[in-house]
């Protein structure tokens, strides 16, 4: 079992197994590589590229991949994934990166936007080219895309997967049989500003860990991203009672999203307000993560 500490700062926080730096968040903007943590690097979503370059963005019959098109749930820009320049670039940052620091390298947004993505005259081309179903297609040139990153990245390869077990391959190019293969381990984003019914959480955990049945998974959870209003995020008890439940589907840990280290440890102070709460999910078969709670309350001030 291993829990993560991820952040949008290279700060590390204590009581941890590991730290993880949103290097490059869907954002775009670039921060310092760290040879401590692991590095997060969101690849297609990228707003700084995608302003520079309008024409790179991923298009579709409902629009095109940008923050406002309702269509879809964007929070971010996306790419057109076969944009040769971009996609290269991309991989030598990943490169880089690696062999810089040598600590595993964490992707999030490798994948196409959404189902109907992307239409554009460069991937309707490659599609007719390659002879393939439209949907095969898309899956072939993100696992290609991932078997590139694979070819460069030394260390370990950990990628970010949707919380949708069943439908990731029409949505996304997603071929979780393929990607099991190349990558060393995976991260279920299950980010919601509420885990009232944990019922739905774990069931996502249980279905990744069947998908990935031997290689380390993860779930993701929210403490609290930037600029959020502390009262729309997770209630402590939540986050809690989550953790518990997703832990006793049998993944391999829980990596905790906040802003800036000061608000992880707030979330670790609040968790050992907790006890009575703790104590009361003692028999849920989640002991892990009861585990990790127990240690924070040595540590934490
Ligand atoms: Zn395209």
């Amino acid at each position: 079992m291993e829990f993560g500490n991820y952040l949008y700062e290279p700060k590390k926080v204590e009581g941890f197994d590991f730290d993880v730096y949103r290097l490059k968040p869907e954002t775009g903007r670039r921060g310092t590589p760290q040879s401590d943590m692991w590095n997060n690097i969101a690849v297609f979503g990228d707003n700084v590229s995608g302003r520079a370059h309008p024409e790179w963005i991923s298009e579709s019959a409902r629009g095109r991949g940008v923050r406002g098109n309702n269509q879809y749930n964007l929070h971010w820009d996306i790419l057109c994934p076969t944009v040769q320049e971009f996609r290269a670039e991309q991989l030598d940052y990943i490169e880089k990166t690696a062999e810089e620091t040598n600590q595993p390298i964490f992707l999030n947004s490798w994948h196409f936007a959404d189902h109907g993505h992307c239409t554009c005259d460069r991937c309707n081309k490659l599609w007719k080219k390659s002879g393939l179903d439209w949907f095969e297609w898309r899956n072939q040139t993100i696992t290609d895309f991932i078997k590139d990153v694979k070819d460069r990245v030394k260390t370990k390869l950990v990628l970010a997967v949707l919380p949708d077990p069943a439908n990731a391959d029409q949505r996304f190019g997603m071929d979780h049989k393929e990607l099991y293969k190349l990558c060393d381990a995976f991260n279920i984003v299950m980010f919601s500003q509420n885990y009232a019914t944990s019922w739905y959480w774990e069931m996502i955990a249980r279905a990744f860990r069947r998908i990935f049945p031997e290689k380390p998974v993860y779930s993701n959870l929210y403490v609290c991203g930037p600029g959020d209003d502390p009262n729309n995020c997770p209630p402590v008890e939540q986050l809690i009672r989550v953790s518990v439940r997703v832990m006793r589907t049998g993944i391999d840990g829980i990596i905790y999203l906040a802003d800036v280290a000061d608000n992880m440890v707030k979330f670790q102070k609040a968790v050992t307000t907790k006890g009575e709460y703790r104590d009361s999910l003692s028999d849920y078969g989640g002991q892990a993560a009861l585990d990790l709670f127990n240690r924070w309350d040595k540590i934490v001030k």
